[in-house]
């Protein structure tokens, strides 16, 4: 059939979400114009001319059956993920993380992007929104003619231009024999609040002064707005600045037995099921150890389970539960979808997850059939429904993590056997991961073959997820 006859669509960035986004529409039998600005015009981050490059660490995380990333990792594999499959074949030793060379990933990428008979590169900045089915993908780094064009279209107030993230912990990992719920000045209870003593709060203070903080490129600094400073630069400005500012105690009093407190930390509910709660104003961008010891030195946290880690970076990303449809279409735009870091998730393997979301989804709307979202056990699947319904007051980017999927039962349904931590996160692995290979059929996407063979049931995951994330 001739390419310009066919259903087309444009995809609007060739990063790790328009590169999935093109390639997933392209296989529906799709027509697609990809446009990509570099290297016409560059971005601050990136150096090469290449689509799916790495900006900063060259990890997809954890890949083990107890890590988010994990799951998502396998669903995308067994989609036939474009970012997964040169990241599996670029491979460098690295623990349980699927870490890559980078070159190798992105020339991969930038090859297999060339070969598909569907694709048209356009090696130019798009200043405007193109007409038809459109996939917006052009990251945290978007280019500021396209930034103002996406703002005229979604409004004014939905295109943040920093993230400055506060950590997020695991509801179940939240000492409630501590945390109280309480509203400030009597107002409904809808926050946690975790009480400091004198003592608490000097611990907290020593140890945030003395913290590792990341260190911006200088394209990077960021003009902090006084309502968004960092929480180690409020303490940088002296002792009591915290405590005037997100920990003040004014206003609350412990409900049961009235006592009030030197300072107060409060943690308000980031999804509908509350398994996740941030820690309000406490956007920072300490080392991801250092901050680890800095949350649990509070009280209430000290075993707390970070799902999503503080950060300083700049990013541009939409709000997306006010505009965003679980399938990463515009609410009021049903021919736009949105995906990568612009649709509000965090990390690469999120990026590309999206973006094969959105380009797929895109490529069933210009075909005329009904768009998908993927089961709420799947990884994929939890992360745009919370993309679409989080919290969006305050709303910041997100990552794969385990509190976006429903929760495993105490004790196994079959042998009866409590289970642990780690058997639990094992569990919804397998549910998550049964629930996609289901939908992908289901959908008529052809599956890969096999079941996701690379993964690596590494004891110290964990330890070298970390380890990654942080390099
Ligand atoms: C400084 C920094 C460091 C980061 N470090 C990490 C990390 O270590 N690990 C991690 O997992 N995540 C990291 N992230 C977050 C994020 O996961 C990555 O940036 C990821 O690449 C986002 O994927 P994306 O597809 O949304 O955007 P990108 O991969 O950036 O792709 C967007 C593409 O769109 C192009 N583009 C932009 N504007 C236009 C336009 N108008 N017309 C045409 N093309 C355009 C860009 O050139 C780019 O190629 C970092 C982000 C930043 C800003």
């Amino acid at each position: 059939m001739d390419i310009g006859a066919r259903p087309r669509i444009t995809v609007v960035g060739a990063g790790m979400a328009g590169s999935d986004a093109a390639l997933a529409a392209a296989r529906l039998g799709v027509a697609v114009d990809l446009y990509e600005m570099r290297p016409t015009r560059t971005t601050p981050a990136h150096v090469s001319d290449r689509f799916a490059e790495m900006v900063c660490s060259n990890s997809l995380g954890g890949e083990s059956e107890t890590n988010a990333k994990g799951l998502l990792q396998a669903e995308m594999r067994a989609a036939g993920g474009a970012i997964v499959e040169a990241a599996d074949g670029a491979r460098v030793p690295a623990g349980g993380a699927l870490a890559v060379d980078r070159e190798r990933m992105a020339t991969a990428v930038t090859e297999r992007v060339h070969a598909d008979p569907n694709v048209t590169v356009h090696r130019e900045e798009l200043t405007r929104i193109p007409d038809g089915v459109v996939v917006l993908a052009t990251g945290p780094l978007t280019s500021d003619a396209f930034a103002d064009a996406i703002r005229e279209r979604v409004g004014d107030d939905f295109l943040g231009f920093y993230d400055a993230a506060a950590p997020i912990v695991e509801a179940d990992s939240i000492d409630r024999s501590v945390a109280f719920r309480a509203g400030r000045y009597g107002q409904a209870a809808d926050y946690l609040n975790l009480p400091l003593s004198k003592a608490d709060y000097d611990r907290f203070y020593e140890l945030v002064a003395n913290a590792r903080k990341h260190v911006p490129h200088d394209w990077e600094k960021l003009e902090f707005f006084e309502g968004c400073m960092p929480i180690e630069e409020l303490a940088r400005r002296g002792y009591d600045t915290p405590r005037f500012g997100p920990m003040k105690p004014v206003g609350l009093h412990h409900p049961e037995t009235g006592e009030r407190f030197f300072a107060v930390v409060q943690l308000r509910q980031e999804d509908a099921a509350a398994r996740m709660w941030s820690l309000v104003g406490f956007q920072t961008g300490l080392k991801w150890g250092d901050q680890k010891e800095v949350v649990r030195a509070l009280p209430g946290l000290h075993d707390a389970e970070i799902v999503r880690y503080g950060v300083m970076h700049r990013n541009t990303y939409l709000n997306a539960p006010r505009l965003l449809e679980p399938t990463l279409a515009l609410r009021a735009h049903p021919d736009l979808f949105v995906a990568g870091v612009l649709a509000g998730t965090e990390g690469y393997l999120e990026s590309s997850a999206t973006g094969w979301l959105a380009g797929r989804n895109a490529a069933l709307r210009a075909l005329g059939r009904p768009t998908v979202v993927p089961p709420e056990a799947t990884m994929l699947g939890g992360l745009v429904r919370f993309l679409s319904g989080a919290n969006p007051d305050g709303f910041q980017p997100m990552n794969a993590n385990w509190g976006l999927v429903p929760n495993a039962p105490k004790k196994d349904p079959e042998s009866g056997r409590r289970m642990g931590k780690r058997d639990r996160r094992a569990w919804m692995y397998r549910q998550g991961y049964a629930a996609w290979g289901a939908w992908l059929a289901e959908g008529d996407w052809p599956a890969r073959e096999g079941r996701p063979e690379a993964i690596v049931r590494a004891e110290t995951a964990d330890a070298a997820d970390f380890a990654a994330a942080t390099d």
